[in-house]
């Protein structure tokens, strides 16, 4: 089964940009940070905070995070459980973590503005909110983002070289 996160309130920054990534992972809502461990335990969930204090102890224990950027953040949370979960970005709802379905331009259409559906030709609905998205500047910069992130975890060793012509080992499932 994948890994599914349940993160602290203060990491709503890095909540989105797991989802970015396609990882599973929600944020705990206001004023629910005291029971972050029970709340995980029950939703069957990794308990992810940078707090070293105030969080219960009544649950399994929470990844304490003590690096500081997003991409760091993710590879310490990786090295932490031991794995690293299936790398599909794009496919969750930014905002609520659902899972996106695509749209044909027609049906995009009645909800964007007309010089987006002529300039774009792909698009994807959120199957929770109705979020739509579609491959803009603002898409640019977060696959940008996702390289970043998929770098580091190469530099720490956590994922091999994408491909496998670039990979010098020539086999490995990741
Ligand atoms: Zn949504």
């Amino acid at each position: 089964m994948r890994p599914r996160f349940l993160l602290d309130g203060m990491l709503g920054r890095l909540c989105r940009k797991m989802r970015m990534l396609g990882c599973d992972c929600e944020l705990a809502g206001e004023g629910r940070s005291p029971y972050l461990l029970l709340d995980a335990e029950s939703a069957g969930r990794i308990a992810v905070t940078a707090a070293t204090r105030s969080v219960d102890r009544r649950g399994p224990p929470p990844v304490i995070l003590r690096s500081a950027s997003v991409p760091e953040r993710i590879a310490e949370l990786f090295a932490a459980i031991g794995e690293i979960p299936a790398i599909e970005p794009f496919t969750l709802c930014l905002e609520c973590n659902a899972p996106l379905g695509t749209i044909s331009p027609e049906e995009a259409a009645q909800r964007v503005p007309p010089r987006i559906v002529r300039d774009f030709k792909e698009f994807h609905e959120c199957t929770e909110c109705g979020r739509i998205y579609w491959k803009g500047s603002h898409h640019n910069a977060m696959e940008r983002q996702v390289e970043a992130i998929m770098q580091r975890l190469r530099d720490e060793g956590l994922l091999r070289s994408s491909g496998p012509s670039s990979s010098p080992r020539g086999k490995g499932c990741c």
